[in-house]
């Protein structure tokens, strides 16, 4: 490990690392699930709450006007997080999830029409599948899927003959969820690119905790993440979108809040993007302490912070051969990845999950909400095991621990 990565400062402003489970010390190994809070951010929503708690861009009272002047902030320091050009291309939605379904259902049921087609892949999470059937079903159109290579990867060669003058959009996960796998974004924009004027809408739920991001570098027209898998609580998260197709969308949710003018009688007139598609009050206090989320992530640096997780797993790769685990991986290619999937033999992974639980470690079972990846591997569940900023090689020890013991409980 490099010595000057600050693993153990870090590990300090994560209050629930200190915690126990079933009488063992937390090996907290869910992080593509969700990631823990610093003090900093469970902080600043509690200082919100105590002293400044009102709702933004509606009163003149210094209260509201406080948190409007925190949502802006906040606006403009995503925008700089992942170098957007400009702050109103930067919408405060939910997660990832619904930055998805606002996309499908006010750009996609505008904008495609039939006879046209949608790209995505068969690695994607559900949240960005289901979306793109429904609107593919009501629009009677075709949806294609990037197909897979053995290993999980995007079959790249199959990319251009899957694009045509016709194809609208094409959605695809930064990272997937599930083997770790960081997909070439440069090189499949520049194909979609040269093939049609397809919209590219980036799934950054996974991506954004591990890789700098730079929207205009990568030039997408949509990256989507939630802040909870970056340090932030849940319930908020982002939607960048190009503001010449923000301006031309039309906004999805409706109600307070995003108007000129209601009439009874006439159609409603609506304010500019991105405050158009920010209806109902704002989540101002997980919007405050998405700020300071980010803030902390810049203070480590991102690329310290991957460089970390890829030593860590090339630490747990030598671990698991070392000691012997006879453990089937289905991201043995991918040697930069904060993540590893596996099954152990034929045992279930809820029985794998069960059973690490016992040693305090978590882990994801199951399907992952992706369930095409698991037919591609003809598995109906993987364990995973996931890292962040904090994770260290306790961690990765108590883990190949745990299997060891399960292991020896099968013989
Ligand atoms: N996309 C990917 C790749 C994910 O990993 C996830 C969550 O695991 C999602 C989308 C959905 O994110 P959320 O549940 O925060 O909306």
């Amino acid at each position: 490990m490099t010595v000057d990565y600050p693993i153990k400062k870090i590990r300090s402003n994560f209050p629930i690392l200190n915690k126990m489970i079933n009488k063992y010390p937390l090996t907290y190994l869910d992080n593509a699930a969700t990631t823990q809070k610093p003090d900093v951010v469970i902080e600043s929503q509690a200082y919100y709450y105590r002293n400044e708690c009102s709702s933004a861009h509606r009163s003149v009272h210094s209260l509201s006007t406080l948190s409007t002047d925190y949502m802006e902030k906040t606006r403009l320091y995503v925008a700089n997080f992942i170098n957007a050009s400009k702050s109103e291309e930067i919408v405060f939605v939910k997660g990832t999830t619904d930055a998805i379904n606002l996309i499908a259902n006010s750009w996609g049921r505008n904008f495609i029409n039939y006879g046209d087609n949608i790209l995505i892949s068969e690695m994607e999470h559900h949240s960005n599948i289901l979306p793109w059937q429904i609107l593919a079903k009501e629009k009677n159109i075709k949806l294609n899927y990037i197909p897979l290579l053995y290993d999980g990867s995007l079959n790249l060669t199959k990319l251009s003959t899957l694009i045509d003058h016709r194809t609208r959009l094409v959605s695809i996960t930064h990272m997937s969820n599930v083997v770790g796998i960081i997909n070439p974004l440069i090189e499949i924009i520049n194909i979609v690119h040269t093939k049609s004027n397809a919209i590219i809408l980036i799934d950054g739920a996974q991506g954004i905790a591990h890789q700098l991001v730079d929207v205009q570098k990568l030039n997408c027209d949509f990256y989507v993440f939630s802040g909870h898998k970056i340090y932030a609580p849940s319930g908020i998260g982002i939607m960048y979108g190009k503001s010449e197709l923000l301006k031309k969308m039309k906004p999805w949710i409706v109600g307070g809040g995003i108007v000129k003018d209601v009439s009874l009688t006439q159609n409603a007139t609506f304010i500019d993007s991105p405050w158009k598609f920010e209806s109902g009050s704002s989540n101002v206090s997980g919007i405050v302490a998405l700020r300071n989320a980010i803030k902390y992530v810049n203070s480590i640096g991102i690329e310290n912070i991957f460089r970390h997780e890829t030593q860590l797993m090339s630490y747990t790769r030598h671990m698991l051969l070392k000691k012997n685990l006879n453990l089937m991986l289905y991201n043995k290619n991918n040697k930069s990845s904060s993540m590893i999937a596996f099954n152990f033999k034929l045992h279930n992974s809820y029985d794998i999950g069960t059973l690490l639980n016992q040693y305090g470690i978590a882990i994801r079972t199951g399907h992952h909400c992706a369930i095409p990846l698991m037919n591609h591997f003809k598995v109906s569940g993987m364990c995973r095991a996931s890292f962040a900023m904090y994770t260290n090689t306790e961690d990765i020890d108590r883990f190949i621990d745990g299997l060891i013991r399960i292991q020896n409980l099968f013989i």
